[in-house]
């Protein structure tokens, strides 16, 4: 009787145990799927989103808006603008002051852009040191205004390991899609602007409206 006894009670710890030893490694695994989400989703560099975290995040915006456009005869009042941006000279820096500087100057510029737009805009380094943002009903004016903010955050910005003078530009694209029209591909349009205000001699920003049709307006704005 005594020795059934002492088998199940060595038994019950037996199982509590190795439950227990379950349940913590379900715990390490779940902890750890959870730092390959960020890592995935989290540019490790800038903290910007990855493109990987961006382009659902966007396509859902645009989803909200062929969805808003489909509750509307009157469409057109809801938009998505997209920024596109990238440094000007970027490899002339690196050759100058060394990749690691590079590095630093790449996340102190993130972080400028970040802290420059609204919380809810979708910030993404895109490759490089390109970063491209998504923009939620955003108005044309407001969104002319946030590019040139962005434009002048960065130029004011200074990185005393190069220099106290030593400073940094950006180009950048803009394209707004004001209508419904699921053809149109605004990041290739912000693209394109973009490539325009390198041309146009770069540290501006290049405005481009995008209408039904796909046909586009550039405006240059500073
Ligand atoms: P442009 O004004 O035409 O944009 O000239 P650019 O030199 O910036 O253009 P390009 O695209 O030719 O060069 C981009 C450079 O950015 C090349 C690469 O060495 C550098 N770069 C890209 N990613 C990183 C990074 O993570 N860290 C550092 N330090 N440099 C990077
Ligand atoms: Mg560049
Ligand atoms: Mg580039």
């Amino acid at each position: 009787m005594l020795g059934g006894l002492f088998v199940a009670v060595v038994l019950i710890a037996g199982l509590a145990w190795a439950f227990d030893s379950l349940f913590k490694k379900l715990d390490k695994l779940k902890e750890e799927n959870e730092k390959l989400k960020k890592l995935a989703y989290t540019d490790t560099l800038t903290g910007l989103m990855t493109r990987r975290a961006w382009e659902p995040s966007f396509e859902h915006m645009l989803s909200m808006l062929r969805e808003a456009s489909d509750r509307r005869a009157d469409v057109g009042e809801h938009s998505v603008s997209v920024m596109m941006i990238d440094i000007d000279h970027f490899k002339s820096v690196n050759d100058t002051f060394g990749h690691a500087a590079g590095d630093v100057i790449l996340r102190k510029v993130a972080q400028a852009i970040k802290d420059t737009l609204r919380k809810t805009d979708l910030v993404c380094r895109w490759g490089g040191e390109e970063i491209v943002v998504a923009l939620d009903n955003i108005s044309k004016e407001s969104v002319i205004v946030m590019a040139e903010k962005v434009r002048v955050a960065v130029a004011n910005l200074r990185f005393p390991e190069c220099g106290d003078e030593f400073k940094v530009t950006v180009s950048i694209g803009v394209a707004v899609l004001h209508e419904r029209n699921p053809k149109v591909k605004l990041v290739d349009h912000a693209d394109a602007a973009l490539y325009e205000a390198k041309e146009s001699g770069r540290d501006q920003v290049i405005y481009r409206e995008v209408g039904q049709g796909g046909g586009y307006q550039d405006e240059k704005l500073n």
